[in-house]
């Protein structure tokens, strides 16, 4: 058979096999996912596949002499064919694996629901993004090719800031910031709450100069404009702008 990979997807392949016809014996008919995964190419990053010109699912059989095309998610056209899954509306959600806690709490400052666990086996990442429609986001490409795994995509960069980077521009969030919108500890919730109501915890200086707050659902931290929150404007700032 003969494999060609298009795009970002070549980052999975050795230097020497990317942008060209790959040729692979077949020695027994493979599913589609089992064939891609073993050129390294994990299924979550693979968003059409075709067979000898059509359009087929992961569980298709690829045979000896089939011409497979395997691509990415399409930015710019039209994909020439259906998505392998149905897109993703609504509040974007993520799950990342036990590796990524900076990046986790740098896309909850920037508004994101990011569930974490510094304590979660692979089997339950990859059991929970599927149950609880999130997108794993991992540096395990293992992780990935697990069946489970619907939606998920492997973090090229290893700087926490980059990372963010990376995932604002995979997952086309530029425009949807919402910082102080959740807590960058506990993925909680953030709501405007009264000076009075916080004002006994508050470090001197921000009793004096600050007016407005803003405390966490969940764990109960407190938020308020000033040094905080123009961290976190620098941040996304320095994210969009490419990191
Ligand atoms: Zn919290």
């Amino acid at each position: 058979m003969y494999c060609r990979f298009y795009a970002e997807l070549n980052d999975f392949l050795p230097p020497d096999e990317r942008q060209r016809v790959l040729a692979r014996r077949l020695d027994a008919p493979g599913s589609v996912k089992d064939v891609i995964e073993g050129f390294g190419v994990p299924h979550p990053e693979v968003e059409l596949v075709l067979v000898n010109g059509r359009p087929v699912e992961f569980g298709c059989l690829v045979a000896e002499g089939d011409r497979v095309a395997v691509y990415p998610r399409f930015r710019r056209l039209p994909a020439p064919g259906p998505p392998l899954r149905v897109p993703w509306t609504g509040e974007p959600r993520f799950l990342l694996d036990v590796h990524l806690g900076r990046l986790a709490s740098y896309l909850r400052l920037a508004g994101f629901d990011a569930a974490y666990a510094n304590d979660a086996t692979d089997a339950a990442l990859a059991a929970a993004s599927r149950e609880e429609g999130r997108a794993l986001l991992t540096r395990d490409r293992g992780l990935l090719k697990r069946r489970e795994v619907e939606r998920g995509y492997w973090v090229r960069e290893t700087q926490p800031r980059r990372q963010l980077a990376e995932v604002l521009r995979r997952f086309d969030l530029a425009g949807r910031l919402q910082p102080l919108a959740r807590c960058g500890r506990c993925n909680g919730r953030l709501a405007p709450v009264g000076k009075a109501a916080v004002e006994a915890d508050l470090p001197p200086r921000t009793r004096r100069e600050q007016h407005e707050f803003h405390r966490c659902d969940r764990c109960g931290r407190v938020y308020w404009r000033g040094s905080h929150v123009a961290r976190i404007e620098r941040l996304l700032a320095r994210a969009i702008g490419g990191g």
